[in-house]
């Protein structure tokens, strides 16, 4: 089955007591057992619940996993990865990631004697010069946030494999439609359902896809033993979102080529990060590994102030100014203000993200609306 159908289909069967289509909401927190141990496979709706489960096999399936785990956020998501090392156990981590991994690693993981290293993963020899005997877990974040940097999955979970190391893929900027990390190595995907998947900025969740069975069972077990889970309305306003993905994304990386090279020829603009532009140092990596090159777009303006760039984020009437990405509507943000507030300033400035730094994650509008409100944005500097 192709991607499209897939997304539709996978996980979702008429509902075997009425016929209902779509999955229902299973608003329960437990289940009639017919004589003590005897039940129709779900017992309590931290361990089993049907809405919850139909979005996992879809996700599994969409991603070319075997099983995926839904958690209540993005972040418990990536907390239910973590909690598989032992003290001692280390990471390597892309240096350019979002800022509450990059909190989670340091802030949460450091004090359980988990130690972290973030390098510039764009160059796989960065990776192997760290690795040692207590490496367990490499973090790949592609296309990197909020530098859009793009990561050769395929040779850092090739490094990995020789040294007998898990990865992780954090896929929620690509989303599975224009990326699928299973099938270039990597051993586990992450993603905040928030962002592409759920997909109109209205439910924070996460999930977690694996293709090997003993990883599977660990994520089971920790899914249940530790109970980050999402509620069965959040889980099915995700399977909602998903059945237009395929439509949704699409759309909105065409939108987002034609924003990039609108910003890239205009004279108060300096520098445009997109991987979809041919002089971009990903271009041809990400020409490999994605189906289209993603709808977040990054810029600095010509006059890299703070102050050039404050008169622009507040100018915009059609990009809303917030947090998050990749909802059905643009968005426009300021990363050194806002999402990667957590990370201390001369981090950020090692990964080239300036104070100036404008990211725009780029909606489903009519494009020629988009580029007018930027056009009149600028204008204000
Ligand atoms: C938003 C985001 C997260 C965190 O997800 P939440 O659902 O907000 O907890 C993790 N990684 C990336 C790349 C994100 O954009």
């Amino acid at each position: 089955m192709r991607f499209g159908t897939k997304a539709i289909h996978a996980g979702v069967e008429p509902d075997p007591a009425t016929g209902a289509v779509m999955t229902p909401i299973y608003q329960t927190s437990t289940y009639a057992q017919e004589a003590p141990g005897v039940h129709k496979g779900y017992e309590y709706a931290r361990t089993q619940n049907p809405t919850r489960h139909a979005l996992e096999q879809n996700l599994a399936a969409i991603e070319n996993g075997t099983e995926a785990f839904c958690f209540g956020s993005g972040m418990s998501a990536m907390d239910a990865v973590m909690r598989m090392l032992n003290p001692g156990d280390e990471v390597i981590a892309t240096n350019d990631l979002y800022g509450g991994s990059y909190r989670l690693l340091t802030k949460v993981y450091e004090r359980f004697g988990v130690r972290s290293h973030f390098t510039d993963m764009t160059d796989p020899a960065n990776v192997e010069a760290l690795i040692n005997s207590n490496t367990r877990l490499l973090w790949i974040e592609t296309p990197t946030n909020p530098m859009l940097n793009i990561i050769d999955i395929e040779a850092v979970c090739k490094i990995a494999r020789q040294h007998g190391i898990l990865t992780c893929v954090d896929n929620t900027f690509a989303s599975p439609f224009l990326q699928m990390p299973l099938d270039l190595g990597a051993d586990i995907v992450v993603h905040s359902a928030t962002k592409y998947l759920g997909g109109h900025s209205d439910v924070v969740l996460g999930a977690v896809i694996v293709k090997d069975e003993a990883l599977a069972q660990q994520l089971r077990f920790l899914q249940n033993a530790v109970g980050a889970v999402p509620g069965p309305h959040d889980c099915f306003l995700v399977l909602r979102g998903i059945k237009t993905l395929h439509l949704r994304v699409e759309r909105a990386c065409k939108n987002a080529k034609k924003v990039a090279k609108f910003l890239a020829a205009h004279p108060k603009v300096q520098h445009v990060y997109y991987p979809g532009l041919k002089d971009h140092p990903g271009y041809m990596i990400a020409s490999r590994q994605m189906r289209f090159y993603g709808a977040m777009v990054s810029f600095i303006l010509q006059k890299d102030t703070v102050d050039d760039a404050m008169k622009v984020l507040s100018g915009t009437q059609i990009f809303t100014l917030a947090e998050s990405l990749g909802g059905v509507e643009s968005l426009i943000g300021h990363p050194a203000s806002m999402t990667h507030a957590s990370i201390p300033r001369e981090e950020r400035l090692k990964t080239g993200l300036s104070d100036s730094l404008i990211r725009l994650s780029i909606g489903v509008e009519d494009f020629e609306d988009l580029i007018e409100d930027l056009e009149q944005a600028l204008r204000l500097v």
